[in-house]
């Protein structure tokens, strides 16, 4: 017998080799496991036969046990329903939401969001109400909350919390604000060099003859005061071929003052016929009803009419004069180029010379020596460089010259206006109660529903939103959902990656250095980790003063200091840090940070936390998947892993590309509504769409990496039916539902650089083969067209 193994039982299965043949037939005394095996195996024909039986029956008693089990679970996870609160809230919500008499393969937005609007009707709170909508009033609601809450002084919250709670009581406090009056505009009237009332008034034709303005100067303490360009553009930011260091950028003005102000959310098209018209009594009415509330205040008089329309009419002129001048530019980016300051202004003065005859010889030495008084950076006119794009460089010598040929008292007239109408609606009462009865034509789809408490809601939440963070933020998110935003965004970026690495259209070099950026982008998440770190908060507000019955001074506590930080900050390195408030219900791509943000507010439902991730995935996973995507569109293609504004694909994929894209901009110029006549902008919204189309892309592919990771998940109540594929799309399509009135629409195709929502649902799917594949939709049917599908990302 060989005892050096046994032979395979009869199921033909090989049993533990003896290795100690010789020990086993000699003596009885080795190891016992491999003894008793060896022993029962080796002892007379009956055991031998005995052994086989029980062999095989503890096998088939394995097996049955086996099959069971698998049995049972597919079993359970087939019949598996999900009824956690969050699943049957996404089950009844979508349930209640979606039209099933519409045919999925017609109209997917339909299909989706039928009877969203009857579900979610809008409270009046926003002219138009989606998805997200809704989360912007829980957010408001929660804010209020808070605000309203008292101070807490046992739990140690920060000094800068307290502040919020009584800026929000200045802004309620409306008494407060009426008592203080005009008396707050003339204080800040006063700290840029500017009268209560414009000398065109207060002086004598003899007096007036011999004005003197000294414009510049205004221009520079009004921007360093009130945050907000007049006449010339300027800032300090990252320096876009190079990141890491700040540079000054001069040219058309840019930035309004961040005051809650008048036509700031002006909603009426501009194309209309009557709009002009419409805004030039609108602006009469306005200007005239100020001028004389002022003059009135100061001097106990009426203005005399004749220079109250001289007033008037110089304003009127001098306004539209500007925005001609201002709106005529489109081109932002594409040929911004740097020279030193006194190259610069020589250029200037040259120009100021065969235009007007006058010269303004150290113009921006000038400017930028008021700007930077008492701001502890010293400028070296000969080696400071000014960024302009062509734009400014046309744009500085016009507007120059135009100021430098108008009067000077009319010059002081016209900053004068503007600077009060920064501040007029954060006045009294009766003057912000004019204005905006004035104003209301300008707002499609009214909301004056809006209490005053949302409102000062919104501005705390504007001016002080880590504060409301602070009191909002669930402690456990960066445990508990952090993790998982990050391993979906993980999936994400893996399946971009996987997708670059396949693709034909791009070559070896770039395709090399579009896998780095995305390697290199980073994200940030909830909110910043320093926000519970004892003293942060603090430290982030330093140097704010808030009183609870000085509203408009609350305010310019912020504003006043936001230009002289940022003019500090051109001799800093530029990190890369959070471009928004955790309470912002929104996600961005920020080109110089090659970052991602993913603000706290828009992690909610109906967004996120879904119950299950399949759901999750379609939402917010195809937004994240658009973030990710927006680094490769037609602009942020164009930033390199760094974030500095460089060519660093080749030319012959750039061509590629640009031919690739042309297909998205003829799908979605195709688009129109019932009622409308502009079809939407197929150029205009191309980065948008191609965003929308690769993040859906990529967000349900990395779904199916996450189910290969973690296996399959338990069905959503009321959607037995559906398949993991179709309740993925199905998500999608719900994020984007939305009440909306055409008029609305039609001004969005007009301003917006998305498509509208609906749009964004049926362009992106019309394009999705897995989607078509989901819900069998035929070739040549609504939402599976014939012909190409367009694909980039
Ligand atoms: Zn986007």
């Amino acid at each position: 017998m060989d005892n050096y193994a046994y032979q395979p039982d009869d199921n033909g299965k090989p049993f533990a080799i003896t290795r100690y043949p010789s020990v086993s037939r000699q003596n009885n005394d080795y190891l016992v496991e491999v003894n008793s095996r060896s022993k029962f195996f080796k002892t007379t024909k009956f055991y031998k036969r005995l052994t086989a039986i029980l062999t095989i029956l503890v096998l088939l008693l394995l097996i049955i046990v086996i099959v069971l089990a698998v049995l049972y679970c597919t079993k359970f996870r087939k019949n598996g329903l999900c009824t956690s609160e969050e699943c049957l809230r996404s089950a009844a919500n979508l349930r209640l939401s979606m039209d099933f008499s519409v045919d999925p393969c017609d109209d997917f937005y339909q299909y989706t969001c039928g009877r969203w609007s009857k579900e979610h009707p809008n409270h009046g709170w926003f002219p138009s109400f989606s998805a997200f909508s809704t989360i912007m009033e829980e957010v408001l609601i929660a804010t209020e909350d808070f605000l309203n809450s008292e101070n807490d002084d046992d739990n140690n919250e920060p000094f800068s919390v307290k502040q919020a709670r009584n800026f929000y009581k200045s802004c309620m406090d409306t008494e407060s604000v009426d008592n203080l009056g005009l008396s707050v505009v003339y204080k800040y009237l006063k700290e840029v060099d500017l009268p209560t009332v414009p000398s065109l008034f207060t002086k004598t034709d003899q007096e007036l003859e011999d004005f003197q303005f000294d414009w510049l100067k205004s221009e520079a303490t009004i921007k360093k005061t009130f945050a907000m360009d007049v006449l010339i553009g300027f800032f300090v930011q990252p320096n876009m071929y190079n990141r890491s260091e700040n540079v000054m950028y001069i040219g058309v003005p840019v930035t309004p003052c961040p005051l809650p102000s008048p036509f700031k959310t002006d909603k009426r098209k501009k194309n209309e016929v009557d709009y002009a018209e419409l805004r030039k009594t609108v602006n009469t009415n306005i200007i005239k009803f100020v001028l004389t509330t002022f003059f009135k205040n100061v001097t106990s008089k009426e203005p005399k009419e004749e220079v109250l329309e001289q007033a008037t009419e110089v304003l009127i002129n001098m306004t539209l004069h500007m925005d001609e001048l201002i709106n005529n530019y489109t081109d932002i980016y594409e040929t911004v180029h740097f020279e030193n300051i006194k190259e610069h202004q020589n250029k200037i003065s040259e120009i100021l010379n065969d235009n007007t005859k006058k010269t303004y010889p150290q113009i921006w030495e000038k400017y930028i020596t008021y700007l930077f008084e008492g701001v502890n950076v010293t400028i070296d006119f000969d080696k400071d460089l000014l960024y302009l794009a062509e734009m400014d460089e046309d744009y500085l010598p016009k507007v120059i010259s135009y100021i430098m040929t108008t009067s000077d008292v009319y010059v002081e007239l016209y900053m004068w206006w503007v600077t009060v109408f920064a501040m007029i609606l954060n006045t009294s009462s009766d003057i912000a109660e004019y204005i905006l009865k004035q104003t209301a034509p300008f707002y499609v789809g009214s909301n004056v529903l809006r209490s005053r408490s949302l409102d000062c809601c919104i501005l705390v939440n504007t001016f002080m939103g880590m504060a409301v963070s602070y009191g909002l933020a669930d402690k456990t998110f960066s445990n508990k959902t952090k993790p998982k935003v990050e391993e979906m965004l993980s999936n994400i970026k893996d399946s971009f990656v996987a997708h670059v690495n396949t693709l034909t259209w791009m070559d070896r070099d770039t395709k090399q250095a579009t896998l780095e950026k995305s390697k290199e982008m980073i994200s940030f998440i909830g909110y910043p980790e320093w926000l519970f770190d004892k003293g942060a908060l603090d430290i982030y507000y330093q140097g704010i003063v808030i009183y609870n019955d000085t509203y408009l001074e609350n305010m310019m506590s912020f504003v006043k200091i936001f230009v002289p930080s940022k003019l500090e900050e051109l001799r800093k390195i530029n990190e890369r840090n959070w471009s928004t408030d955790p309470t912002d219900v929104n996600a961005y791509n920020s080109f110089p940070d090659n970052s991602i943000n993913v603000p706290m507010a828009i992690l909610s439902f109906p967004a996120y936390n879904l119950g299950l991730e399949v759901l999750n995935y379609g939402a917010i996973g195809s937004i994240l998947g658009h973030e990710l995507t927006h680094g490769f569109d037609n602009t942020g293609r164009k930033y390199d892993k760094f974030g500095n504004y460089k060519k660093w694909w080749t030319n012959s994929t750039i061509e590629t590309f640009e031919e690739k894209t042309k297909c998205f901009i003829k799908q979605y110029d195709n688009y129109t509504f019932a009622g409308i006549s502009n079809h939407v902008q197929g150029e205009k919204t191309l980065g948008e769409n191609l965003a929308d189309n690769g993040g859906v892309n990529h967000a349900y592919r990395a779904y199916h990496r996450y189910l290969k990771i973690h296996g399959s998940e338990p069905k959503l109540p009321g959607f037995q039916n559906f398949t993991n594929d179709q309740l993925f799309f199905v998500a999608f399509g719900s994020i984007w539902c939305q009440t909306i009135t055409l008029d609305e629409i039609e001004k969005d195709i007009e301003t917006d650089v998305h498509s509208p929502q609906k749009i964004r649902v049926i362009g992106t799917l019309q394009n999705s083969r897995e989607f078509a594949k989901a819900f069998r939709c035929p070739a040549g049917s609504k939402m599976n067209p014939g012909g190409t599908k367009c694909k980039v990302w």
